[in-house]
C-alpha cells in the first residue's frame, strides 16, 4: 500500500469510527417490519428495559467507579445481587467461585432454559476500560426484559444469569464451564462494547489465544568486576522477545503475539539471574494457535540456548475463538436493522478474545459488541475508552443490544422451529469439543 493509500484507509477508518461528541442517534438501517417475529413481545421487552433505565444506568456507574481484578469483585458481587434480590430473583451468592454469582428466575413449567452473562472485572490502573460495567448491566437488563415477557404472556421457561469473574486473562468462564455452571442453558446470551460504526452491533468471531509464561533462571554476578562468571537471565528475556518481533513479519495480519516481561531483584550493578516472559498467542482459529505458539516456542528456546540461561515453559490459560450461532445472530441482526441500527462485521472484539469463546463451543450461544463512541485510537483497554464507557450515549446504545438479546432469547422461549435450527447449527462436532485443559505442545 502506498503511503497515499495508507493515509486515505487511515482516514475512512476514522470516518466510520463513531466519535465522542457526536451526538446522532441511530437509525434503523434497513426496516422491513413483516420480518419482525412478534413485534408485541418485542415492545414489552422495549418498555421493561426501558422503565429500568435509572436504575440500570445507576448500578453500572457504581460499578465504574469501583473498579476491581479479576476474583476480586467483591463491590461488584454485593451491588448485583442486591440489585437482583430487590427484584425477586433466586440468587446463589459465591456460586462455585468467590465472586460469581447466579440470580435464577422460572416461570411456568417445562419450558426452555436461556443463560445471561453479567461481566465485572476491570484493569489494572485503567479501570473500567474495557467497559464491563456495561457488560454487567446487560445481562441483568437482558434478564429483566425476558421476565417481564414471560409474565405478561405467560410464556414458560427459566433464566439463568451468572455473574462471571475474572475476564481479563484470568478464564473465569472456563473455571465455570468446568464447575458445570452452565449446565443446564439450551442457550447463552451476552454481549460487549467496542469502538465501531454508529449504532452498529458487530457479530463477528474473535480469536483463540493461549497464554505462556517462560522463565529463564540464569546466574547472578557483578556486573563489572566479574561478568563472565554470570548468566544474563535479562539477555535472554530480551533475545526471546526480539526474537517474536522478528518473527512477526511471518505471521498473517490476523494473529497476534504480544507479552510484558517482568523481573524480581533487578539491580543495574548485578547481572540477573531471573526474567520473565508473559506471553499471549491468538489467531483466528485453535488449528492456526497451536501452529503459531510452536513457532513461538522455538523464539524462547533459542533464547535460552544463546545465553545458557535454563528455560521453564507454563502453558496454560487458553480460550477458544467465539463461535456465533447463526440463527441466535440472524434474529439480533433482524431486530437492530428493523428498528435500532445496523450490523457489521469488522469491528466488535474481532482481534480480541473472550473466556466466552469457549463457552461457545458448548452451547448455542452469541456474543455480539456494540459500538459506543469514542475517540480515535481511544479503543478498548485505554484510559479514553474507560471514560467511554461511563456515556449516557454508551449506556443507551447497552440497553439497545440488550433488547435485540433479549428479544432473540424470547424467540428461543416461544419459537419450536426457531430453537430447532438454533440447536441444529450448534450440531456441529467442531462445537462440541471439550473444555481446554492444560495443553502440552513441547
Ligand atoms: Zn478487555
Ligand atoms: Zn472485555
Amino acid at each position: 500500500m502506498s503511503s497515499h493509500s495508507r493515509v486515505e484507509s487511515q482516514h475512512s477508518w476514522i470516518n466510520v469510527l463513531w466519535q465522542t461528541g457526536d451526538n446522532t442517534t441511530p437509525a434503523p438501517k434497513d426496516p422491513h417490519p413483516e420480518t419482525l417475529y412478534r413485534p408485541d413481545i418485542l415492545q414489552t421487552i422495549e418498555e421493561a428495559i426501558y422503565g429500568l433505565r435509572d436504575g440500570l444506568v445507576a448500578l453500572s456507574l457504581e460499578i465504574h467507579a469501583h473498579p476491581e481484578l479479576g476474583f476480586e469483585e467483591h463491590y461488584a458481587h454485593a451491588a448485583y445481587t442486591k440489585f437482583m434480590k430487590k427484584y425477586g430473583w433466586h440468587v446463589r451468592e459465591h456460586h462455585l467461585l468467590d465472586t460469581a454469582w447466579e440470580a435464577t428466575f422460572e416461570h411456568g413449567q417445562r419450558g426452555r432454559v436461556i443463560g445471561v452473562n453479567s461481566e465485572m472485572d476491570a484493569l489494572k490502573g485503567i479501570g473500567h476500560a474495557c467497559g464491563h460495567n456495561l457488560i454487567g448491566i446487560a445481562g441483568v437488563a437482558i434478564s429483566l426484559g425476558l421476565r417481564a415477557a414471560m409474565e405478561k404472556y405467560d410464556i414458560p421457561g427459566k433464566i439463568i444469569l451468572l455473574g462471571t469473574p475474572a475476564e481479563e486473562g484470568l478464564d473465569g468462564k472456563v473455571v465455570l464451564l468446568e464447575k458445570g455452571a452452565y449446565k443446564g442453558m439450551d442457550v447463552c446470551l451476552m454481549c460487549h462494547p467496542a469502538p465501531g460504526p454508529l449504532g452498529s452491533v458487530n457479530l463477528g468471531s474473535s480469536l483463540a489465544r493461549q497464554r505462556i509464561t517462560v522463565e529463564y533462571k540464569g546466574h547472578a554476578a557483578h556486573a563489572a568486576l566479574s561478568p563472565w562468571e554470570g548468566k544474563n537471565a535479562l539477555d535472554a528475556v530480551v533475545l526471546a522477545y526480539n526474537n517474536i518481533s522478528a518473527l512477526r513479519q511471518q505471521l498473517k495480519p490476523t494473529h497476534r503475539v504480544h507479552g510484558i516481561i517482568e523481573g524480581t531483584d533487578w539491580e543495574a550493578y548485578t547481572i540477573p539471574e531471573n526474567a520473565k516472559l508473559v506471553t499471549y498467542v491468538r489467531a483466528p482459529t485453535r488449528t492456526e494457535l497451536q501452529e503459531t505458539v510452536k513457532r513461538v516456542l522455538r523464539c524462547f528456546h533459542a533464547a535460552s540456548l544463546a545465553t545458557g540461561c535454563q528455560i521453564d515453559i507454563d502453558i496454560f490459560g487458553q480460550t477458544y475463538d467465539l463461535r456465533q450461532n447463526q440463527a441466535l445472530g440472524d434474529e439480533v441482526s433482524r431486530i437492530m436493522l428493523n428498528k435500532y441500527g445496523s450490523i457489521d462485521y469488522e469491528w466488535g472484539i474481532n482481534s480480541a478474545s473472550t473466556d466466552f469463546g469457549t463457552v461457545t463451543y458448548n452451547l448455542p450461544a452469541l456474543h455480539p459488541s456494540f459500538s459506543i463512541p469514542t475517540i480515535p485510537n481511544g479503543g478498548n483497554h485505554t484510559r479514553q475508552f474507560t471514560e467511554a464507557a461511563a456515556t449516557t450515549q454508551a449506556h443507551e446504545q447497552c440497553l439497545v443490544a440488550s433488547i435485540a438479546l433479549a428479544g432473540t432469547g424470547l424467540r428461543v422461549l416461544t419459537d419450536d422451529d426457531f430453537y430447532a435450527e438454533v440447536s441444529l447449527l450448534a450440531f456441529n462436532p467442531a462445537r462440541l469439543q471439550k473444555v481446554p485443559k492444560r495443553v502440552t505442545l513441547i
